[in-house]
């Protein structure tokens, strides 16, 4: 078995394709050294060696590789002529992480590997450049001291040990900048870094290259269950066998001086998805200096550089001279960049993120992968590489991460109110959105209050957790392909990064601009489409769609078959979901209606009431009320299907539990307060969710189901009179016998023939039934004799099927997904494994005895992509999910049918 690729020269064992086993970065430098880029020559030990490594140990499996290891190491000698561990003319490497889909910053890379006290001595002979030699050894002690060492802050409010070596060196010096060390500053820092490592781990730090390079592998493999990668794997739902692989790669060194430099790249704007070249560079610098902020970047092209000049506030003649883009300073290796991003692009047929090295005036690409992007940047990619035929129309479809649709429809600024607001400061847009919250300054309190914005000097991949709570993200350094700013967009939260007029105290927890000082808990707004940071909270709106977002819209409505329906309870959710494409209601809670205040009094008399009479008498009142609420209804869905679904909840969920509520009720009906207590008492239940509910009340009191059939059929008949095409379906709840359903269509039935009687007029509607109790799944053959529509209530079947309650599970249902029991939240995402079968059974069933059953879900996972899909799988007719979620179900629809 193979287990290490080598790459680079054009020699090269992978492809792209081998994603899975490679690595997403390690595929992508075996492809790109195959189309001619200049990639540095590497090797990449496969995934399914971390796997090997998880299961058998270190010593099993370094046994298992070493001479391939071996071997593909003299391989970059011969191609590089230098030698690793040689030390006069030494090769030294980078150790780099790489799983098969892109987790920013969740694991671990060492660069310069190979260095000691004699290495450095014959790099710096044989460059003739003596800070570069140092410069890159006290890097390399630094990097390997934390990942493979374990040499990190003692707590939150510490800074990295080797960082605060180096703060207080630059104190002690009177300097603000790493390139201003001396080489004598240099040779201390590596003696102190080296002293350090020794007090805390106890042992001297390794000089053997190679012990150096079978420690930084393990470590690489060791990352992947690392907290963040963890973490990070765990809200994407990525399983633990992945594994990583590993790449180890020739260094090339983008600190040699101001011939050299390194950045980041992006082939179109992640924020917006405009389609410009952007992208940010450092002279005389290496790795993740650019991302991790420890200067303020430079632009790459000269258009970039302009605007951000504009937006830092700096002036022109300052710019062109401190800050010149790399358009200007390098034209001829920018020209070459260019050409790069160019290729890659149309190779990928994709927006692509590339990093880049400049060694002493040569290029070399370092990476490149598909560009992590905002929803909005995601939508208008799409479209525009569509419009460049770079890809068709189907390819344009899968290009859409259903669940980023979402950030689209999120809330902005309300224009007006932002202009009355107080900018205190302005950053980088560095993702776009409207962020409101209290200010946290730790990533592990950002849920100590609702809504907060976390605000940082910068980030590191540690934060993630926080990020993903918090609603915006501030930081004070950084520029737009920082830490902050790629992890924000990826997550399509609001963030401004650089705002470099912020002091942040981590110690006193403060935030200082100009003289004002702001606290933890203090309200702060967030615009990251202008950079703006605004004092106190903004008003928000509904957002307008783009133009692009309709277009994508419209593809996705060609490929779909399966079709979208909404949940909605009222004329105005019905006329949201309507603007975003639903096809039709696939639910109607009713008793939504009845918990308005005005009504809750008629629907409580009802429940009240001893007798028959008594009961009719108070739904004669609410008659009217749901009639209206039926024809608003209808309305807004003229011309297409609405599922309505009879009286649901227990009665108990609308009786009054306080006393002075009790008191009140008690006065209004003319009857003691005992009399209400002791019909609360008697409404108690034990569990209530499988006692008395669903359509046990429509048979308990037929006069429930008459009430609403006549009122949706009123609804109907009244709105044809006036030219309104309505399609009514009456759905009955919880049924798990025949007899259940068939004793309700038989009320409804009789109900509706006597209002065409009298209004000697018709109308066409359908009767279904619910199946959310795993015996109608069961018995769905005899159900759909009698049935014309299925719709799969998930919720219940979910709660019942598990026998979790829905309203307990919060007790254990968190420790079983931190402790794997479960892989996610049942309730969240379809069981397709185990709920599934009732769903497919139920389904199959169902059109044995009637084969063009309409079936349908509307359950809360009608709207999550991953069940949206298998309900296509299963022949469902439509899903139903709340307004929002409609456009992400209309496109996962189609791309389960491409
Ligand atoms: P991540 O996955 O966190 O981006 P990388 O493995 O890409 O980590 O490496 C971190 C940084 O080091 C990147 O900026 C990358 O370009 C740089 N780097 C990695 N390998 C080399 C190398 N062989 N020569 C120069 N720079 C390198
Ligand atoms: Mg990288
Ligand atoms: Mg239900």
């Amino acid at each position: 078995k193979k287990r290490v690729y080598r790459f680079g020269n054009k020699a090269t064992d992978g492809n792209s394709k081998m994603k899975n086993l490679l690595g997403g970065k390690g595929a992508n430098l075996a492809e790109m050294s195959s189309i001619g880029i200049p990639v540095p020559p590497g090797f990449t030990i496969t995934t399914d060696v971390c796997t090997e490594y998880n299961l058998l140990g270190q010593e099993t499996v370094i046994e298992m590789i070493k001479e391939e290891v071996e071997e593909s190491i003299s391989n970059i000698e011969s191609f590089m002529g230098t030698s690793f561990g040689d030390k006069n003319n030494p090769l030294l490497v980078s150790v780099r992480s790489g799983a098969r889909v892109s987790m920013p910053g969740m694991m671990d890379t060492v660069l310069n590997l190979g260095m000691n006290d004699e290495v450095v001595e014959g790099l710096a002979k044989k460059t003739n450049n003596e800070p570069f030699a140092w410069d890159s050894y006290r890097r390399f002690i630094q990097m390997y001291g934390g990942v493979v060492l374990g040499m990190k802050p003692a707590s939150k409010e510490d800074i990295d040990p080797f960082e605060e070596i180096m703060e207080h060196l630059k104190e002690k010096r009177g300097i603000h900048l790493d390139t201003e060390f001396t080489i004598q500053d240099l040779k201390d820092l590596v003696y102190d870094f080296k002293d350090t490592v020794k007090k805390r781990t106890g042992h001297d730090f390794p000089t053997n290259p190679w012990e150096q390079l079978w420690g930084a592998i393990i470590a690489v493999f060791n990352s992947w269950n690392g907290d963040r990668a963890v973490y990070y794997r765990n809200i994407h739902g990525y399983p633990a066998n992945w594994g990583t692989a590993v790449n180890v790669q020739a260094m090339v060194y983008g600190n040699m001086g101001d011939n050299s430099g390194t950045g980041v790249c992006f082939t179109r704007d992640a924020g917006t998805g405009e389609n410009v070249f952007n992208g940010e560079y450092l002279i005389n610098a290496q790795g993740e200096d650019v991302v991790a902020g420890v200067r303020t970047p430079q632009q790459i092209t000269k258009l970039g550089s302009e605007r951000w000049a504009e937006l830092a506030k700096v002036e022109e003649d300052d710019r062109a001279a401190n800050y010149p883009s790399l358009q200007e300073l390098m034209p001829s290796i920018f020209k070459e960049l260019d050409y790069y991003q160019g290729t890659l692009e149309k190779h990928y047929r994709d927006m692509q993120d590339m990093e880049f090295t400049i060694q002493d005036g040569k290029l070399w690409i370092l990476q490149t992968r598909n560009g992590k992007r905002t929803g909005a940047a995601m939508v208008k990619i799409a479209v525009d590489l569509l419009k460049e035929k770079m890809i068709d129309e189907k390819e344009a479809i899968l290009l859409l991460e259903a669940n980023k649709l979402d950030e689209l429809l999120h809330p902005i600024f309300d224009p007006s109110a932002l202009k009355r607001s107080h900018v205190i400061a302005q950053g980088l847009p560095a993702s776009p959105g409207a962020a409101t919250g209290k200010i946290v300054f730790f990533a592990d309190e950002a849920n100590k209050y609702k809504n907060t914005i976390l605000v940082r000097i910068e980030t590191s991949p540690e934060d993630l957790e926080g990020m993903n709570i918090a609603k915006g993200i501030l930081t004070a350094r950084g520029g737009m392909t920082s830490h902050a700013a790629v992890v924000a967009r990826g997550m399509g939260k609001c963030c401004i990064s650089g705002a470099g007029a912020l002091k942040i105290n981590y110690k006193n927890r403060t935030l200082t601009v100009d003289d004002h000082e702001y606290h933890e808990g203090d309200w702060i707004s967030l615009n990251g489409s202008t950079g703006n940071i605004i004092e106190g909270k903004v008003a928000t709106m509904e957002p307008e769609l783009s133009g692009e977002f309709a277009e994508v819209m419209k593809l996705a409505d060609k490929y779909a078959i399966m079709k979208v329906r909404t949940n909605a309870d009222s004329p105005k959710d019905a006329k949201v979901a309507r603007s975003f494409g639903a096809q039709g209601i696939g639910l109607t809670r009713t008793e939504h209606m009845f918990f308005e205040v005005d009504r809750i009094k008629a629907m409580r008399e009802m429940i009240l009431a001893d007798t028959v009479k008594g009961r009719k008498q108070a739904l004669e009142d609410l008659l009217p009320m749901q009639r209206a609420d039926f024809e608003g209804i209808f309305k807004e869905m003229e011309g297409l299907s609405v599922t309505i679904r009879l009286l649901d909840p227990p009665l108990h969920e609308f009786v009054p539990h306080q006393l002075a509520t009790q008191k009140e009720l008690a006065e209004d009906m003319h009857i003691s307060l005992q009399a209400v207590k002791n019909k609360v008492a008697e409404l108690e239940e034990f569990n209530p969710m499988l006692g008395h509910r669903g359509c046990r009340l429509g048979n308990t009191y037929p006069e429930i189901t008459e009430m609403q059939t006549r009122a949706i059929i009123e609804a109907a008949i009244n709105l044809k009179e006036r030219g309104v095409v309505c399609k009514p379906e009456i759905m009955v709840p919880l049924v798990g016998t025949v007899k259940e359903f068939e004793t309700q269509e038989q009320i409804i039935r009789a109900t509706a023939n006597k209002i065409f009687e009298e209004r000697n007029d018709t109308i066409e509607f359908l009767i279904g039934t619910m199946i959310e109790v795993p015996r109608a799944a069961l018995m769905a053959d005899l159900i759909a004799e009698k049935a014309d529509f299925f719709s799969f209530g998930t919720n219940d079947l979910t709660q019942m099927t598990f026998g979790y309650s829905r309203d307990d599970a919060g007790k254990f249902l968190p420790i079983y997904l931190k402790k794997g029991i479960l892989k996610v939240d049942p309730f969240e995402v379809l069981d397709q494994e185990g709920v599934g079968q009732l769903v497919k059974m139920g389904t199959e069933r169902g059109r044995s005895t009637k084969p063009n059953l309409k079936v349908g879900i509307c359950g809360e996972h009608g709207g999550e992509p991953s069940s949206v899909e298998f309900c296509y799988k299963t022949g469902m007719d439509y899903v139903s999910c709340s307004p929002y979620r409609v456009p992400i179900a209309r496109l996962v629809s189609a791309q389960a049918a491409i």
